[in-house]
């Protein structure tokens, strides 16, 4: 619930632009939209991030002046981010770009499924509107989706979720279990980046971009949580001729060798 942190009317509450009033302040001093809600930016946690904004804000402008002018009239990034959840792996941050440089898609263990409309949805407005001319499909070394992946498989949402991850692990069954268990986990990391790469290759978007002559090509890169550094799995694919030898030079692909 709410702590006692006292709202003052006419100052801005948690959603941008609207204002409390005198008359929508209850006698608690916590202002009625927050109360009601009680999930409420006076917790601490939550008032961090808005101060956090703020001052990031401010110093953004003063730093960059016209920066979010700029970005309020158009984006242009030129890369697609498909990318983990992993609150420890966030694509801005970790290669160093302002708003407006990368358009970002993230979800558990960096999946892209054919039957994925929201990612399919991110994948098209990216290539066909904007236009980007890489996609990056990044995971990361320790991933617990891909760990969980090689576990027994659990009738749950996420269970559901990793299903074809599980499958791909599967496949490697011999080669995996020859490793330790930290090996294995990370050695699917690599392999499910790469099997992702293989997948944005095989989208109707990509394809028909290809196509008709548009300059894109899809890469796979893994993080380091330990120490920060992003690595390339050298798959890199800048045409529909170049996925099956792109995915069977790649490092990883080595060991375990992607079936043909
Ligand atoms: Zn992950």
């Amino acid at each position: 619930m709410s702590s006692d942190v006292p709202v003052t009317p006419g100052v801005a509450c948690c959603r941008p632009g609207r204002r409390q009033s005198a008359a929508r302040l209850d006698r608690t001093v916590n202002c009625v939209y927050c109360t009601v809600m009680s999930g409420s930016c006076h917790d601490p946690t939550l008032s961090r991030l808005l101060e956090n904004n703020r001052q990031w804000a401010a110093r953004m402008a003063k730093d960059r002046p016209g920066f979010f002018e700029r970005l309020a009239a158009q984006q242009s990034p030129e890369v697609l981010w498909i990318g983990c959840s992993d609150s420890r792996v966030p694509a801005n941050e970790i290669i160093d770009v302002l708003p407006g440089e990368v358009f970002v898609h993230r979800n558990v263990a960096n999946q892209v499924m054919h039957v994925d409309f929201n990612c399919l949805a991110v994948m098209q407005y990216a290539v066909a509107t904007l236009a980007v001319r890489h996609i990056i499909v990044c995971g990361h070394y320790g991933c617990g989706g891909v760990t969980a992946a090689l576990q027994p498989r659990e009738t749950s949402l996420i269970g559901n979720w990793l299903y074809p991850l599980s499958e791909v692990a599967a496949r490697y069954r011999a080669e995996l279990s020859a490793l330790s268990d930290r090996d294995r986990v990370d050695q699917l990391c690599e392999i499910n980046v790469i099997e992702q790469v293989r997948h944005v290759c095989q989208t109707t978007i990509v394809e028909r971009a290809w196509r008709r002559g548009q300059r894109l090509a899809v890469h796979g890169w893994i993080y380091g949580i330990h120490n920060g550094r992003l690595a390339d799995l050298e798959v890199t694919v800048s045409g529909p001729d170049e996925i099956d030898s792109a995915c069977a030079r790649a490092p990883s692909a080595r060991r375990p060798r992607i079936p043909g």
